[in-house]
């Protein structure tokens, strides 16, 4: 940081009559210079994550969410802390950093720090890890490995990592295309001001909407042109669906192209297309990372069984299948264009409901099949009667 300081303009002879407090100093060594140039990008990165940190920390989102019915002082407080926060932080910093480092931070903790740990669970304690499996010992990645195999499944672990790295990458190219090549406004919205609760919840909703039916689209119909008429469609077929089951990291496992169209494009252009405020895109990046962590990992148990646990079963069914159905992640538009394989969202929701609810589980199961007696009865009925007004009509 360099101030400016009048006594650098005058003549050097004169440097000898002004008095040393206010003389310009020498200019810094070519070392030190070095040195601040090396450091600088850690040491301001560092303070950007510190303070975003402080910032989250600080505020728990529910309260946030909550604000309009709350309103208690201690909501308000934090919201006040909080506004105080993000706008010295937008302020301080250039807005492409704070974007890049809030998206590299959720990537890491939310999603690969996570899956990593799921993964050296199933490696090192396969015996437990199987239990909490839904495909059993099948799902365990190194199941009886040699040493080829460790060797694949290492190179398919660089290759997820490399592709989330690479979601990161592209974000920050499109923002430079956008403000420093184009010149126009930043892809995202990164402004003092704080988007209202409601705000978010709308923004999230459209978001999701439209990431699953971009998700449908480029799945089935270019990564699973059966024709090959589209030469990622191979890629996806020789590197994703080269996997017997999903393991832990799997959901950024695919071809670099691939990952790009089936999983980044869709999250991304949303957000794109909606310009969501960087805050908003942070809690959905979080959301959809937390999704992929999970909905890959082959668990039967999960924090949230009744979304996220159907989630799971629909990705293992895509992959079991061999690609037949279950191209979106929430099931949603397979649900409509009746593409579901292995139970459709209704079920996983019923099948959720009833492992919650085991007493009234049995009843309702008897009723079931009461009810699909009665309906068949009804249905030959139903048709004996046609078949007799036709009779009839004849
Ligand atoms: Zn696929």
């Amino acid at each position: 940081m360099s101030s400016y300081n009048p006594a650098c303009y005058l003549p050097e002879s004169w440097a000898s009559y002004i008095p040393n407090a206010v003389s310009c100093p020498p200019p810094p060594s070519y070392a030190s210079q070095l040195y601040s140039f090396a450091t600088s990008p850690f040491s301001s990165t560092y303070t950007t994550l510190r303070t975003m940190t402080n910032a989250v920390i600080g505020l728990p989102m529910l309260s946030f969410l909550l604000i309009p019915t709350m309103g208690s002082y201690s909501t308000s407080l934090n919201l006040l802390f909080f506004y105080l926060t993000w706008s010295t932080l937008v302020l301080s910093h250039p807005p492409l950093k704070v974007e890049l480092i809030a998206t590299l931070a959720v990537r890491l903790i939310f999603y690969v720090f996570p899956s990593l740990f799921f993964l050296a669970f199933d490696t090192l304690v396969p015996s437990a890890a199987e239990n909490f499996k839904a495909l059993g010992n099948s799902a365990l990645p190194l199941r009886n490995a040699s040493r080829k195999r460790t060797i694949a499944m290492a190179r398919r672990v660089g290759w997820s990592i490399f592709n989330a790295l690479l979601g990161v990458a592209i974000q920050a190219s499109v923002e430079l295309l956008f403000t420093r090549v184009l010149l126009w406004r930043s892809a995202l919205r990164v402004t003092t001001t704080l988007p209202l609760p409601w705000g978010i919840i709308k923004d999230l909703a459209k978001g999701y909407l439209l990431r699953e039916i971009l998700t449908y689209i480029l799945h089935r119909y270019i990564l699973h042109d059966w024709n090959y008429t589209v030469k990622l469609a191979r890629a996806h077929q020789d590197w994703y669906h080269s996997i017997s089951t999903p393991f832990p990291l799997s959901a950024t496992f695919d071809h670099p192209a691939a990952y790009l169209v089936r999983s980044f494009l869709p999250t991304y252009l949303p957000a794109l297309f909606f310009r969501f405020h960087l805050l908003t895109y942070i809690f959905y990046l979080t959301l959809t990372s937390l999704e992929e962590t999970f909905a890959y990992s082959g668990y039967s148990t999960m924090p949230t069984n009744f979304i996220l646990g159907g989630m799971a079963r629909r990705t293992d069914n895509h992959v079991l299948c061999g690609g037949e159905g279950n191209f979106g992640p929430w099931g949603l538009v397979d649900w409509v264009m009746g593409t579901s394989v292995g139970g459709e969202l209704i079920d996983d929701l019923v099948a959720e409901a009833d492992k919650h609810d085991v007493e009234g589980k049995v009843e309702r199961a008897k009723g079931r099949v009461k009810r699909g007696v009665s309906q068949e009865a009804k249905g030959v009925k139903g048709a004996v009667k046609r078949r007799t007004r036709k009779r009839g009509d004849d």
